[in-house]
């Protein structure tokens, strides 16, 4: 059963550090909103951004937003895009 509600569309994780770049555990696929503006990403504007959970540095994260959002926002946005998304994280528990 899928509740659109909890889909998660906001980040991908790899379990292990070993694990293939192209085969997370979780991806949210490609044509996901970007985070800074709401609208879906595109094959030629895109950038992921990587991290390593804080707790078990075996485990990591990443998101996609487009680059030219990236390139443009503010050292500011850039952290609380972070923030929103480790808050979406402890909320679902991954
Ligand atoms: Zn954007």
């Amino acid at each position: 059963m899928t509740n659109k509600e909890t889909v998660n569309d906001v980040y991908g994780w790899y379990d292990n550090a070993e694990q293939p770049k192209n085969q997370p555990s979780y991806d949210p696929g490609f044509y996901v909103p970007c985070l800074y503006c709401g609208e879906p990403l595109t094959d030629d504007n895109v950038r992921t951004h990587s991290f390593s959970a804080m707790t078990d540095g075996s485990k990591s994260y990443y998101y996609r937003t487009h680059r030219t959002c990236d390139e443009q926002a503010t050292e500011k946005e850039k952290t609380s895009i972070w923030h929103a998304v480790m808050q979406r994280i402890e909320k679902d528990g991954n």
